[in-house]
């Protein structure tokens, strides 16, 4: 039987360059693994803990480094966990089998060809990821909220909030305080927002 192994996958902040990397479960589990981006300027580290592992993200939307705590199941087994980093919205690491970790790859370097690259200043007048998109995202949300149930809780709440973030829109339930992450910088967050009729709030994404 082959060994089961994960694929990681993040975009390295200093060369832009997606970096694909599988290892085997059994060499994650068995010592500290450093993986470098082939440019050598950053690398992710992942730490084998007692139930859990310890992961250092280089992160391409804020360029800092991200420290997270992964569970080991979840690491291992699920077929793919997402990271996102706090300050942006988006994600910066995904661990998992090949095939959904590739399909989300594509997804982030979509987002990430959006982001200002290292030269270019801020201009300060965008507070989006992607204006146009997120303009139609919000549109869209207008016209689902307008619906007979269109956004609910899974708790049986139909009070919610919004809260528009620099790449995404949070629908936070207003009794139970679960949040549905909206993705709203792409045109596939768009495409996948579309087909959608009504919208359900669990922690969660969108
Ligand atoms: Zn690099
Ligand atoms: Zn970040
Ligand atoms: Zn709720």
């Amino acid at each position: 039987m082959k060994e089961p192994s994960r694929t990681l996958a993040w975009i390295c902040p200093h060369c832009r360059q997606s970096v694909i990397i599988e290892r085997t479960a059994f060499a994650l589990t068995a010592a500290p693994s450093r993986l470098p981006c082939p440019c050598g300027k950053s690398e992710l580290r992942v730490e084998p803990m007692d139930d859990h592992f310890r992961l250092t993200v280089p992160c391409v939307s804020c360029g800092k480094e991200h420290s997270v705590v992964c569970s080991q199941e979840a690491f291992l087994h699920q077929r793919a966990i997402a990271l996102s980093c706090a300050a942006s919205g988006l994600d910066c690491l995904y661990v998992g089998e090949k095939e959904p970790v590739y399909a989300a790859m594509r997804r982030l370097e979509e987002a990430a060809d959006l982001l200002p690259g290292q030269d270019e200043e801020e201009d300060g007048t965008s507070h989006f990821l992607n204006a146009a998109i997120m303009e139609e995202v919000l549109g869209e949300l207008k016209e689902i909220a307008q619906r007979e149930d269109g956004i609910t809780c899974a708790c049986g709440s139909r009070r919610w909030k919004m809260k528009v973030g620099y790449s995404a829109v949070d629908l936070i339930c207003a009794d139970c305080g679960a949040a549905l992450r909206v993705p709203a910088a792409t045109d596939s967050d768009l495409d996948d927002l579309c087909c959608k009729t009504k919208l359900v709030i669990r922690n969660g994404r969108g």
